[in-house]
């Protein structure tokens, strides 16, 4: 019971963890999402014939362009408060971009109230590749015209992530965040992550302040190729190391996720991608920002990037809970306060030079555990900090303290050096930040 926060005991005052609270607007806004809205977006992207790059931008019925403008469009009708462009770029023939192109991002921005600095981004591509083959000699090469020229469903690769996409654009713009929610519909993926590499690489020069980046690629079916079928499953990649920005914001998709959606199960995996591939969220990762990618479990390797990436091979029940996933995450993190700071700066008495670390010490005892953080940004709504730990092999944080509005926490007889510590912020709905760690800074000088 809510009710009872905090009761008075000799003085003291034990105000009541909100941590694991369910948010109700969090509920709310998963069980919106509609399976049927996602399957008609599904239907509708591969009604374009192809969505390949090097497409007619211009034909109003086949190609990327008429692909673009009907995402547009449809992102424009969910609410006057979505900000929806075409992000455009001109991209010179270079590796695989086999010709000068015009490459369009589509974007929606619904921006924030108390912390709109801060962005979360939901993203997917809506290009499609269909690769035709032709013999050179003994050779079997891509045919580069017939693979522009070829019909190119991409449904499950990638019309899922992009209906996801836009299906939580519509869901969310219903509602007001603290932070701001950007949707993108991204562009030439197939051709070298094009789109998305342009994208990133302007965020990271206009120092934008990016909390997670939720790539949706190939979320379109449960079945695999050899019968296997994982329907209560999503995959969750994040790039090393283990306590990169991208590994704790993956934790933090497992953590909250599943807490709203617990019918599905969200196997995180502790690399980049799969296997010679890759996907929208790398340029983000490699940016410096915290970016993960959602893929289904049961991959059907025979109908990627060919004919057969239909809809009638797809399921777009599986594409809503995936999607279910995404509006839990995305929206708990829009509302959420920033991650405590947890650095601080000290300067060195040989070289004079100013040096950042984790503002973690062994106390005054030198055997215990001492965190110090401060908070970030002005949070009107800050209930306080919980700390986390876990062992440093240990792939989730196995406990948890809750400290209240503190800024400091001591664990008594505890090595610093043995474990991982971290902490968050919380608000009174229950809202968590994403885990700030303490982590040991490389130094430049030996
Ligand atoms: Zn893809």
């Amino acid at each position: 019971m809510r009710l009872t926060i905090g009761f008075f005991l000799a003085g003291f005052v034990y105000a009541q963890a909100p941590m694991k609270a369910l948010h109700p607007r969090v509920e709310k806004i998963v069980e919106e999402v509609s399976a049927e809205r996602v399957g008609a977006s599904m239907r509708r992207l591969e009604s374009f014939g192809t969505r390949n790059l090097f497409s007619s931008l211009t034909d109003a019925k086949r190609g990327v362009g008429a692909a673009a403008r009907w995402i547009k469009e449809e992102l424009a009708s969910y609410s006057p408060r979505l900000q929806v462009r075409i992000d455009e770029h001109d991209v010179k023939k270079a590796g695989r971009v086999i010709r000068d192109v015009k490459l369009w991002n589509v974007v929606a921005v619904l921006p924030g109230t108390t912390q709109k600095d801060r962005q979360v981004l939901i993203t997917g591509h809506y290009d499609s590749l269909h690769i035709v083959r032709k013999k050179v000699g003994e050779l079997e090469r891509m045919d580069q015209e017939a693979t522009v020229a070829a019909d190119a469903p991409g449904v499950s690769d990638d019309a899922s992530g992009t209906a996801a996409v836009m299906e939580l654009a519509r869901v969310l713009s219903q509602y007001e965040f603290e932070k701001t929610l950007v949707f993108v519909a991204f562009s030439g993926e197939e051709y070298g992550l094009v789109g998305s590499g342009l994208y990133a690489r302007r965020a990271a020069a206009e120092k934008a302040t990016i909390d997670a980046v939720l790539n949706n690629d190939i979320i379109g079916n449960e079945l695999a190729g050899n019968g296997r079928t994982a329907g209560a499953a999503v995959r969750v990649f994040s790039e090393d190391p283990i306590d990169s920005p991208s590994r704790t914001l993956a934790r933090y998709v497992k953590e909250i996720g599943e807490r709203y959606v617990p019918s599905m199960r969200v196997d995180l995996v502790f690399r980049a991608d799969r296997f010679g591939r890759g996907g929208d969220h790398t340029p983000f990762d490699r940016a410096g920002f915290p970016a993960v990618r959602f893929t289904t479990t049961a991959e059907f390797y025979a109908n990627q990037h060919s004919a057969t990436d239909t809809f009638a091979n797809a399921s777009p029940a599986y594409t809503a809970k995936v999607a279910r996933l995404n509006a839990a995450v995305a929206a708990a993190l829009a509302w959420a306060p920033p991650p405590p700071d947890v650095l601080t700066k000290s300067k060195s008495v040989i070289t004079g030079l100013e040096t950042v670390g984790p503002n973690l010490s062994r106390g005054k005892s030198g055997y215990d555990a001492l965190l110090k953080w401060k908070e970030q940004g002005d949070v009107t709504d800050l209930a306080g900090f919980a700390v986390v730990w876990r062992e440093s092999v240990s792939p989730y944080w196995q406990k948890e303290f809750w400290v209240g509005p503190g800024k400091e926490f001591r664990l008594a007889d505890v090595s610093i050096d043995d474990i991982v510590l971290g902490v968050k912020a919380v608000d009174k709905e229950g809202n968590e930040s994403p885990v700030a760690v303490y982590r040991i800074v490389p130094r430049l000088v030996p």
